[in-house]
């Protein structure tokens, strides 16, 4: 993986060498093999009754890693695989409700990049609310989260995605077809966020936990001693 923001979309571009394979994830050279169909003069039959009228050039890559092969159409289109498997999976620590609204945009994005941005905005919501404990708008949650002292790029990331997906949903503000890196970011962000905000802090408490009791008693002694301060 070229990380969870940086992602090398799959092109067809033989300046481009390498990319981000959907299928190992890996940022891996990609071999370029031409299939040039312009010498073919007559449409032949790919199978009876159904004459194929338009041959079309395509461009096939195939990964140094996986051996995976992307197709693409002469337009840099990539008829396969599937988009969404350029995106990753939630975050383990994601709740099932939210995973369920995160993959729900995923399996969208590649077909409609703003329904992506909006469901994911309201993924957003969700872990807000259960981040907060309350309801309310977007805004005013994340105000609440950075003055409960949540790291400022966790909440800069939480507002780039209330941004985008406010943008996604109102005409001709964000044209994100145009901009497919876009839609891939957005899900990037929002493991980002589960990842800092809810991983991390859980993954510490843990072994927090698992000092001796002495030491923790240590610690208690320590932090009375500074407020008395
Ligand atoms: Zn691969």
């Amino acid at each position: 993986m070229s990380g969870m923001l940086s992602f090398v979309k799959p092109t067809s571009d033989s300046s481009v060498g390498a990319f981000d394979c959907p299928y190992c994830g890996a940022f891996a050279q990609q071999l370029v093999v031409n299939v040039n169909a312009s010498t073919v003069t007559q449409a032949p039959t790919i199978y009876s009754g159904a004459p194929m009228t338009r041959i079309r050039n395509m461009t096939i890559r195939e990964c140094c890693v996986c051996g995976g092969l992307c197709f693409f159409d002469s337009g840099d289109r990539l008829l396969f695989p599937p988009t969404d498997a350029n995106i990753p999976l939630p975050h383990k620590d994601m709740s099932p409700d939210i995973q369920n609204q995160y993959l729900e945009a995923r399996s969208v994005a590649g077909v409609s990049p703003r329904a992506a941005g909006a469901l994911i905005r309201l993924a957003l919501q969700m872990l807000c609310e259960e981040l907060t404990g309350t309801k309310g708008s977007i805004n005013q949650m994340i105000g609440t989260l950075q003055t409960a002292g949540v790291p400022d790029r966790v909440i800069k990331a939480m507002d780039i995605l209330r941004i985008t997906g406010n943008r996604a949903v109102h005409p001709g503000q964000l044209n994100m077809e145009e901009d497919p890196i876009t839609v891939h970011k957005i899900f990037g962000l929002l493991n980002l966020i589960v990842d800092e905000a809810i991983a991390k802090p859980r993954e510490i408490e843990a072994l927090y936990d698992e000092l001796p009791e002495g030491a923790l008693f240590a610690i208690k002694d320590r932090d009375r001693k500074s407020n008395l301060k």
